[in-house]
């Protein structure tokens, strides 16, 4: 048996039990096994795992430490490893709403079981998100997220901000519906499908070619841009308590 002695950064905390925050872990072990398994069996996900050091000296979560080992976790840091696209576990209808309206490609279906999300990983190189730390911890999952919050305007703050995404926000852009691009449309084409008023106060539109629906810059758009305005603000104002 051997014992390795972990220290995880505050950031990682919510996913220890509360006795083991703020103090060091020590984690017996059999044999040999990876970083990555350690830290998981931690209650840990590889994916919230940023910078690793072993006595000092900086680690891959693939290498395998030894009885004595001193490690020291970092959480990941802001960024987008990939471009952002995104694969909703179920139950995150609303964020997937949001992130649309963002301009993002979310793939979401209430119906996704793990082994239908992780087929669709292997082919299709998204980012995970969700809130089973259990889903992540899969190997098939190479970037994803746990969401700490239960609120979806929460969680669109959190998506933003870990993945820097402020800067490539792009509103009406993607169909809320079923997340195909949007493509502008004449009001003439859609002029019969058009509520009275509608008619006369609008005069952009797009249309999504999947599955027919007319978008255009009415009060949803006003409450989309308010909720974009507040994610950005606050990201920045977080950015400048950081610094
Ligand atoms: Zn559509």
């Amino acid at each position: 048996m051997s014992t390795a002695y972990f220290d995880l950064q505050p950031e990682l905390h919510c996913f220890l039990p509360r006795d083991k925050r703020n103090v060091t872990i020590a984690l017996a072990f059999k044999g040999r096994q990876s970083l990555k398994h350690l830290i998981e069996s931690l209650g840990v996900p590889h994916t919230e795992v940023g910078q690793v050091t072993v006595n000092g000296q900086a680690r891959g979560l693939d290498s395998v430490p030894h009885n004595g080992d001193r490690i020291e976790v970092r959480p990941a840091a802001p960024g987008c490893p990939i471009e952002p696209r995104f694969l909703l576990d179920s139950h995150l209808g609303r964020l997937a709403a949001y992130l649309r309206m963002l301009g993002f490609d979310c793939l979401y279906n209430n119906d996704y079981h793990d082994d239908g999300i992780a087929g669709i990983l292997a082919g299709d190189a998204r980012i995970l998100l969700t809130r089973d730390r259990r889903l992540l911890m899969r190997k098939v999952v190479q970037y994803g997220y746990c969401l700490r919050s239960l609120e979806p305007p929460e969680q669109l703050v959190e998506v933003v901000r870990r993945f820097d995404l402020a800067d490539k926000i792009a509103p009406l852009h993607r169909c809320l519906r079923c997340n195909h691009p949007l493509e502008p449309v004449s009001k003439e084409r859609v002029l019969d499908r058009l509520e009275p008023l509608t008619k006369i106060h609008f005069d952009e539109f797009h249309l999504c070619p999947a599955c027919d629906q007319v978008y255009w810059k009415g009060s949803h758009v006003e409450r989309m841009e308010r909720l974009i305005e507040s994610v950005v603000t606050r990201n920045s104002f977080r950015n400048q308590r950081a610094i």
